[in-house]
């Protein structure tokens, strides 16, 4: 945000008024929330194609299906839904370790879908990931020293001869010690190890971070540190996260805002105060409402979902989720809702809106 100042300055002299005047313009650049766009995914869309055993009928798994979100500098977008719903697949899409269907994806406004093999290498450094599995993610034979310098001299990061000293920096922004830099992965337990990937995935100084379920292979109370060193990076490295889980409790605590996917489309989306307070999709109410509260003595009335994920393959016409929804009508079937503004920071897929259906009365 700019704003811009205008001073004029008026001399008095023996001669009368307006001698003379100077006009100067200030330019300040607001505080230190800044609306930048790292990530823009416009329409993004990947199908897997899948061939019979004789070859004979090919068919597309929808894996990806018209995703859209933007994801400003320091922010965290969370992604959360059942197994299969797409957020791996679009978080790979962005990585660029599968190419897209269809769709744009634009980091800090350059298009990165059709760009060279050398060009993609030099944005690399700018995107970087840290995998669900802190155990296979790390090469067994190499030592943490030679893990976090791959990336430094892949891409230039610093000169050869500081390697040593810029790998122990990394190691202590992660709450790792000096002498860890000599050991092998063995020699650490799950959430050190993902410490490791950590400093791995900072050392190429990334604007943009993709979190695949980071935690969600840790012990319980080694997921609150690992959340904990992830906000403290944000802050102190300004870098923006899609945070992808299946755990609602720890989009919560990470997220600024939150997109919720089923079958390969966001249908609700919204910052996390609105998803968490005032949910409206039936599909978020009903996962929000099968979510463990750490209160023995809260109750809650449930909103269970009935039968299983439709297969990608050949995903229910309409909205895909109406064969599971209690509020589907007839419209459900046949037209594909698409995303609409209920207010500004929240919008859902659903036909209950064009229907004037009280939401807040019935669903709240
Ligand atoms: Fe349920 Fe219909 Fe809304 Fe889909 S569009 S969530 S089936 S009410």
């Amino acid at each position: 945000m700019k704003v811009q100042y205008f001073l004029i300055i008026y001399t008095y002299c023996d001669m009368g008024y307006f001698a003379c005047s100077y006009t100067l313009i200030f330019v300040w650049e607001a505080g230190s929330v800044s609306m930048n766009k790292i990530i823009e995914v416009r329409d993004l869309v990947k199908h897997f194609e899948i061939t019979s055993t004789k070859g004979l009928n090919k068919s597309y798994v929808k894996a990806v299906d018209g995703v859209s979100f933007d994801i400003l500098e320091g922010e965290t977008l969370g992604l959360v839904g059942e197994s299969g719903c797409g957020k791996s697949t679009t978080g790979r899409l962005i990585l660029r370790l599968i190419k897209p269907t269809s769709g744009e994806i634009f980091l800090e406004g350059k298009n990165i879908n059709d760009i060279s093999e050398k060009e993609l290498r030099r944005i690399r450094k700018d995107i970087q990931v840290v995998f669900q599995n802190p155990y296979s993610a790390l090469d067994p034979n190499m030592t943490i020293e030679d893990i976090i310098s791959e990336p430094l001299s892949i891409h230039k990061i610093v000169f050869k001869y500081d390697y040593d000293k810029e790998v122990k920096r990394l190691l202590s922004l992660v709450g790792l010690s000096e002498k860890d830099a000599k050991k092998f992965p063995h020699e650490f337990s799950g959430g050190q190890r993902q410490r490791i990937g950590i400093a791995r995935a900072i050392a190429t100084r990334p604007k943009f971070i993709i979190c695949d379920e980071p935690v969600s292979a840790l012990d319980v109370s080694v997921q609150s540190q690992i959340l904990n060193l992830l906000d403290d990076l944000q802050k102190e490295l300004k870098v923006s996260y899609l945070f992808i889980a299946h755990g609602l409790n720890v989009i919560r605590h990470v997220s600024n805002k939150v997109g919720v996917m089923y079958l390969g489309k966001i249908v609700e989306m919204g910052n996390v105060e609105e998803i968490f307070n005032n949910p409206v999709h039936p599909y978020t109410k009903a996962l929000l409402s099968s979510a463990p509260i750490p209160d023995p003595f809260s109750h809650r009335e449930k909103e269970l979902l009935e039968g299983e994920i439709p297969s990608p393959v050949s995903p229910p016409s309409g909205c895909s989720f109406h064969p599971r929804c209690r509020y589907a009508m007839g419209i459900c079937s046949e037209k594909k809702p698409f995303l609409q503004n209920i207010n500004e920071n929240h919008k859902i897929s659903c036909h209950l809106i064009d229907s004037g259906f009280d939401f807040k009365g019935v669903l709240a």
